[in-house]
């Protein structure tokens, strides 16, 4: 059976966002209109699709990285008519689950970037998108709510290149604002697309109104002057001043590239929760996202002799795959999610596990759709999909064809920062505590568990307060253990990078607005001597050094 989905048809990608600027409602419409599901629930709830686990449910937070496929026919644009794949990776929002966003962001290929278009730029979001920067994520942007009182689609444009030091390129006007919003202006098109009650927009669009037309043309001559920065043929036409010449077809096109280039950000709108501007996104993403061949080969190394290897998104190519999630489900049993960079992956194959030099077994292959998993016998490059019953994997783990051995660059994961110590109720749940440990450790590799050799007391690690409660919720309602946590008896004993990070933390947790407390810090060499050089990778730049205590 060969892909019944050509590769340049994928989009895979990722929403995302702060907390509450409509991450939920939006994925959620997203799927209710490529009609993989028929009714909408309300967000909080618990009966919103994406949220899968129980403490999403309880928290109204979106904590796993859900994989969820869905399929989406443009209207206009240059691939307008023909059907896409997109797979959904849910990304949380929730600062305590950055970890999350990380390893989303390491197997997705573009993002849409979701603001309430009520308050612009958030502290989340910043810490969201410098991440996406450090992985080479392209993006577009989306103004949510602009049906709230307040929205304010100038001021949000202005806030993402002003905090994000991004190049915001706004595609569309919106036609009024908070309970005006009537409507969209298609900039490329220059037409006007009035909504339709809640069924969104329509297909047809109209003459754009008077009192519009002026700023339109504005926004317009702008969003040429940034297609003309990456596009030959628009930059022809605009220093030739034949501008009406434009098409919407040539604006697209640059567009696309200056998106992919990472030159430049598509800004759209629209209210997830009324359906407004949700169809337009999906052509946006479509028309302005990569398909995982547009993007550089995937790169790794031969186990062992540690030569760098390449594996372009081809069929032809060896197969290579990326764990980048393990879940536990109670009807199946583990579900391993995995990217597939290239090759096929048949159900019955034999694959290499080269982090534990071992060989699996593929058991059975699935799609996750919204409402139903779809059993396959073969997956290919580019694609998405859970695999069940695959033992002792991993997440970052690579699988490969035996005969071409590779380790894919894997996931990285910050230190923990937050320790607590956890003791069972009873001996007879120690065991079983024990083991819902270690499963939950496979899963999530930000969580740290061991035991601490002079009080032999159990001690858990973990990104935030918030993370480790849910893993002792966790082992509650998916293993039956009631577990008792407490301060360590022993003072946590900080190595000289995690004091760093608290001590850092902390100034920038007070710094001012803005600041965001929730930072990755690596320790570099210095570039010449001795010592250590403290990087805040998620700002930039090289921490001062009165923020590093004295090192003993
Ligand atoms: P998330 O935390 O980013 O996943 O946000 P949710 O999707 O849970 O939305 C947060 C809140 O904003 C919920 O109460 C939604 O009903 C509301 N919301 C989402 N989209 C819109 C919108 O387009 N307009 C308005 N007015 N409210 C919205």
């Amino acid at each position: 059976m060969s892909r019944t989905t050509r590769i340049e048809r994928y989009r895979n990608i990722g929403i995302m966002a702060h907390i509450d600027a409509g991450k939920t409602t939006l994925t959620e419409r997203i799927l209710f209109f490529t009609g993989r599901i028929h009714t909408v629930g309300e967000v909080h709830d618990g009966a919103t699709e994406m949220d899968w686990m129980e403490q999403e449910k309880k928290r109204g937070i979106t904590i796993t990285s859900a994989a969820t496929t869905a399929s989406w026919k443009p209207m206009r644009g240059p691939f307008a008519g023909h059907p896409h794949r997109i797979n959904i990776l849910d990304t949380p929002g929730h600062v305590d689950f950055t970890i999350e966003v990380e390893r989303s962001l390491r197997v997705l290929d573009g993002a849409v970037a979701v603001f309430d278009a009520s308050q612009g730029v958030e502290p989340q979001s910043e810490t969201v998108w410098h991440q996406a920067n450090r992985h080479g994520v392209p993006r577009i942007a989306f103004l949510n709510k602009m049906d709230k009182v307040g929205a304010d689609f100038a001021m949000c444009v202005h806030s993402i290149r002003q905090r994000l030091d991004a190049h915001p390129v706004p595609v569309q006007l919106p036609i009024g604002a908070g309970p005006e919003f009537t409507g969209l202006i298609d900039l490329p098109r220059m037409r006007a697309f009035l909504f339709d009650g809640e069924r969104g927009e329509p297909a047809e669009g109209q003459e754009i109104p008077a009192h519009l037309r002026a700023e339109a043309e504005a926004l317009r001559l702008r969003l040429i002057e940034a297609c003309a920065e990456v596009d030959g043929t628009v930059l022809q036409k605009y220093v030739e001043e034949r501008l009406a010449d434009i098409t919407a077809e040539e604006l697209e096109r640059a567009l696309r590239t200056g998106t992919l280039q990472r030159q430049l950000v598509p800004v759209l709108c629209g209210a997830a929760f009324k359906n407004k501007g949700v169809r337009m996104l999906l052509d946006g993403i479509i028309n302005y996202l990569p398909a995982p061949s547009d993007l550089p080969a995937a790169r790794g190394e031969t186990p062992g002799t540690r030569e760098p290897v390449t594996r372009a998104a081809s069929d032809e190519e060896p197969l290579c795959a990326l764990v980048f999630k393990l879940m536990h489900d109670k009807a199946v049993g583990s579900i391993v999610f995995l990217r597939v960079y290239s090759g096929t992956l048949r159900t019955g194959m034999a694959v290499l596990n080269t982090r534990q030099e071992r060989r699996e077994r593929v058991g059975r292959l699935m799609f996750m759709h919204a409402n139903k998993r779809e059993e396959v016998d073969e997956v290919h490059a580019g694609d998405i999909c859970a695999a069940l019953n695959l033992r002792g994997v991993r997440t970052g783990d690579t699988l490969c064809a035996p005969e071409a051995p590779v380790v894919l660059e894997s996931l990285r994961f910050p230190e923990p920062v937050v320790q607590l110590a956890i003791e069972a109720r009873s001996r007879a749940e120690q065991q079983k505590m024990e083991d819902g440990l270690t499963r939950l450790a496979a899963e999530d590799p930000s969580l740290r568990v061991e035991v601490d050799p002079e009080t032999g007391q159990q001690l858990l690690s973990g990104m935030g307060e918030l993370h480790l409660e849910i893993v002792v919720d966790r082992l509650r309602t998916e293993y039956g253990v009631e577990a008792s946590v407490g301060q360590p008896r022993v003072a946590y004993r900080e190595t000289p990078r995690q004091k760093v990070r608290q001590e850092y933390r902390h100034v920038r947790q007070t710094g001012g607005p803005g600041q965001f407390a929730h930072v990755v810090l690596e320790v570099a060499p210095a570039p010449r001597g001795s010592g250590l050089v403290f990087v805040d990778e998620t700002h930039g730049g090289v921490i001062p050094k009165e923020f590093i205590p004295a090192i003993e």
